[in-house]
């Protein structure tokens, strides 16, 4: 017998545990004899479930740009794979900090680290061990992660109201009274843009406000405002216009902290590519901040992996391949918006032709205003259910499906299953 025997089983992931199911009904369907008029590919499974681009094909999209780049670096005869330095590639900290701030040299502490994840499970536990911080909260809905990273690195995990369900909106009376109301050096988690899972933003004005808000408090009962930045580009395909929440709150001199990931935004999702920033008012300050992030690296993984980081500082760093970049990422954002659309068209349709009297006042247009990778449908739990043991589609329960999962062989059937399981 082994002392390890007695582990108790933990749950699956909220959104891997799906993709599990998605591909063992996969792997069945793949499996039916021909013969069978369920094989046919009208029942073949469909995932709307993960945040990862996919083309028009459903299949992963390599940027051409990030392609050109490898090709460029597999002929280079200076390549190696030495260890990066604990705090990362050099020349990628800087490109990064561009990218994020502008053109303003900002005085920030800043390392490369384990894509999104790692900025934020690193900010978290720099907040814990160095600031005193006790308490994360963020908005409802937010993404499962978040929690889980508070957690992990031993700080209370609360919520502030974000969205509500039935009406598609934000609830930003309730939202500001909230925060009005958090503890003096509470960490607030805000979605620098592309809301995951609502793709529902705060205007520009509103979020004057709430850096209004923060601004009023910072002298008497700070509060921390820690941007999770998984989709620059994501919300309005403009890195420019997608980096304005965290340029403002920045330009206030409030103490911003940015877990700024390259995964979704350059395609780069397993090379691990991200970067944590932290506001400093010092170069000494950043000098003995940068100490204590280079302590925690050294412990946990001792440093970050070199292949995402060299592409994405090319790619930032020379101009023809950040404007091609640029239009790489517009081929994303004009995909996502063109299925938004025809999603909504579908629906509308759907319902139409199925003379439920039930559905017939339902309303689409949020699937068309929100941004970003997902939409949050507004279909309850059971439906969502439905939509998979009866229809083989396969979303998280909270009703979110990611755009980027549709393409012009199933935007229909998605559409018409969602109809059918509200009826
Ligand atoms: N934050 C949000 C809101 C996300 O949706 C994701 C990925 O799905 C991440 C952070 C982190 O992604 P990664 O660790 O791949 O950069």
């Amino acid at each position: 017998l082994s002392v390890f025997d007695k582990v108790e089983q933990g749950p699956p992931d909220a959104v891997f545990g799906i993709v599990d199911r998605f591909n063992k009904a996969t792997a069945e369907w793949k499996a039916l004899p021909t013969s069978d008029p369920k094989a046919a590919d009208e029942f073949k499974p469909i995932n709307i479930i993960v945040g990862a681009y996919r083309d028009e094909n459903g299949k992963p999209w390599v940027l051409p740009t990030v392609r050109q780049i490898e090709k460029e670096m597999a002929e280079d005869p200076a390549l190696e794979h030495e260890y990066l330095p604990i705090t990362g590639l050099k020349t990628f900290i800087p490109a990064a900090q561009k990218l994020m701030f502008g053109e303003e040299k900002p005085t920030f502490a800043s390392v490369q680290v384990l894509s999104g994840t790692g900025a934020i499970y690193t900010g978290f536990s720099f907040l814990k061990n160095h600031v005193n911080c006790t308490k994360v909260i963020g908005p409802t809905p937010t993404w499962p992660n978040h929690p889980s990273c508070a957690k992990t690195a031993g700080l209370e995990y609360g919520s502030y109201p974000y969205y509500d369900n039935a009406k598609n909106s934000i609830v930003w009376d309730q939202l500001i009274e909230s925060l009005e109301k958090a503890e003096a050096n509470t960490v607030v988690l805000l979605h620098a843009c592309a809301h995951n899972p609502t793709g529902m933003d705060p205007t520009n004005a509103q979020w004057e406000q709430l850096a209004d808000l923060f601004t009023k408090r910072a002298t008497t009962s700070p509060l921390i405002p820690f941007f999770d930045c998984a989709y620059q580009g994501y919300a309005s395909g403009d890195v420019e216009k997608d980096a304005f929440a965290v340029r403002l709150f920045t330009s206030r001199g409030l103490p911003v902290i940015v877990a700024h990931s390259f995964s979704k935004s350059m395609g780069l999702y397993g090379e691990r590519c991200g970067c944590l920033h932290i506001a400093c008012s010092s170069a000494d300050a950043v000098k003995r901040v940068t100490s204590q992030l280079s302590i925690f690296i050294r412990a946990t993984y001792s440093n970050p992996p070199g292949h995402g980081a060299k592409i994405a500082t090319k790619l930032l760093s020379e101009p023809a391949k950040y404007d091609s970049w640029l239009k790489d990422l517009n081929v994303m954002t004009a995909r996502l918006h063109a299925m938004r659309t025809k999603l909504r068209e579908g629906l509308e349709k759907a319902q139409k032709e199925s003379g439920a009297a039930s559905v017939q006042n339902r309303d689409w247009t949020h699937i068309t205003t929100q941004t970003g990778m997902f939409s949050f449908t507004g279909l309850t739990k059971d439906e969502c259910a439905y939509m998979e043991k009866e229809h083989k589609v396969f979303l998280t329960p909270n009703g979110r499906i990611s755009i980027a999962g549709l393409n012009d062989s199933n935007v229909e059937r998605v559409a018409k299953c969602m109809i059918d399981s509200i009826i």
